[in-house]
């Protein structure tokens, strides 16, 4: 165990309802919050899961919005926001991931209602106050705990329909979340705890579920790890691998979550050497003794996209990525300098890992 040093764990009013079945007590939650005029969020492709909540909720559910999209456009959150208010809406059901979650966001800012998350992927927006909205092509994203899903239902047997594709990439992106928890600068014992289990149910639960998306207890703690991870990417800031994704996402339109999946061996390569302990608990989580070796054969076991050049990256935009990634600093365990990120870059571009330090040198 390692040695204790000073540290500051701060929580929030969110509660968490976890279990196969779980959704059925969505009407009673909503009873106990006093929450009576519910506007139910999904996607296009989920849109026949609020029919379903209507049957569950009756007057409870005053009314749907079934035009979620990835990042939330501006369009559909002013749309979003326009039914709320229309409807006389007193909080937001979000039956979903990430991007109906984050419409509900914007809806908890204006006009200011709550949310309660069906949390049905693995990316773990519904434990954290962070709001993404795009408008100009620009992602603006903010920290604000009235974004915080009031409550949270993670019911796995909601995950089964989750494509074998989203479930690995998913997968990954949760597990992205827990690595950088480890080393991030407000990294505290508490959350350590979260991060590293959530790396290893996921690390054990993933492929299990890629394989057989019906298989109970691999999607229970698939969604269990998911469950921590969130709530790691909630309590504690991020580094360089949220900062590559988020500028290859928000200016070179790659898709979200395989890119968290395809960069992620690379920047564990990247600071091993300087987070130690850090990548030392994941390779013990991933049961391994080169963390970023595992996770970049994982690409390759899961069948994901392993270089940013087959998610469509031109390889004439690297120099460009590497501009904007690094031009405000932050926090990494490694020093961040253009050159390296570049490198970085080039590497997973090309799908080819670095070499690691032979070990006990
Ligand atoms: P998503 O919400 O876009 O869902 C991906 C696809 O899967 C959609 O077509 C959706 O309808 C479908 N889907 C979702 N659950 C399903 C299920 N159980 N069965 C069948 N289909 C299902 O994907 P995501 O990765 O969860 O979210 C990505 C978005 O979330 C991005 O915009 C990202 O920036 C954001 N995000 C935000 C935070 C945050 O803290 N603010 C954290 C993680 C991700």
């Amino acid at each position: 165990m390692k040695p204790l040093t000073s540290f500051t764990y701060a929580t929030q009013l969110a509660e968490v309802v976890f279990g196969a079945g779980s959704l059925t007590r969505l009407p009673a939650e909503l009873d106990r919050l006093g929450l009576r005029r519910a506007l139910v969020l999904t996607t296009p492709e989920q849109a026949a899961r609020a029919t379903e909540l209507q049957a569950l909720l009756g007057e409870r559910m005053v009314g749907a919005f079934t035009e979620a999209r990835m990042h939330v456009p501006i369009a559909t959150a002013r749309a979003g926001r326009e039914r709320a208010k229309e409807l006389g809406a007193d909080c937001t059901v979000a039956f979903g991931g990430g991007s109906t979650i984050g419409l509900g966001k914007a809806i908890a800012l204006d006009p200011g209602i709550p949310q309660i998350a069906i949390d049905t992927t693995y990316a773990g927006s519904s434990r954290t106050p962070i709001w993404g909205i795009t408008e100009d092509g620009q992602k603006k994203t903010g920290n604000d705990p009235r974004v915080l899903p009031r409550l949270v239902i993670f019911d796995p047997l909601l995950t089964y329909t989750l494509p074998p594709r989203v479930t690995a990439a998913s997968g990954l992106n949760a597990m992205a979340h827990a690595v950088e928890a480890l080393y991030s600068p407000d990294a505290n014992p508490i959350v350590d705890l979260m991060a590293e289990e959530s790396l290893r149910a996921l690390g054990a639960a993933i492929p299990r579920a890629v394989l057989a998306p019906e298989d109970h207890d691999a999607r229970s703690l698939a969604h269990y790890g998911a469950f921590l991870a969130g709530s790691a990417l909630g309590a504690v800031g991020m580094a360089l691998h949220h900062k590559l994704c988020h500028t290859l996402g928000g200016s070179f339109d790659l898709p979200h979550a395989e890119t968290h999946a395809a960069i992620l061996p690379h920047v564990v390569r990247y600071n091993e050497k300087h987070a130690p302990e850090a990548i030392a608990a994941v390779a013990r989580a991933l049961g391994t003794d080169d963390a970023a070796a595992r996770l970049f054969a994982l690409l390759a076991e899961l069948k994901l996209p392993m270089s940013l050049r087959e998610l469509g990256l031109a390889e004439s935009d690297l120099d460009k990525a590497a501009d904007l990634a690094t031009q405000r600093p932050y926090f990494n365990p490694r020093p961040v300098d253009r050159a390296s990120v570049r490198r970085l870059l080039g590497e997973a571009f090309a799908g080819r890992l670095a070499e690691g330090r032979p070990r006990g040198t």
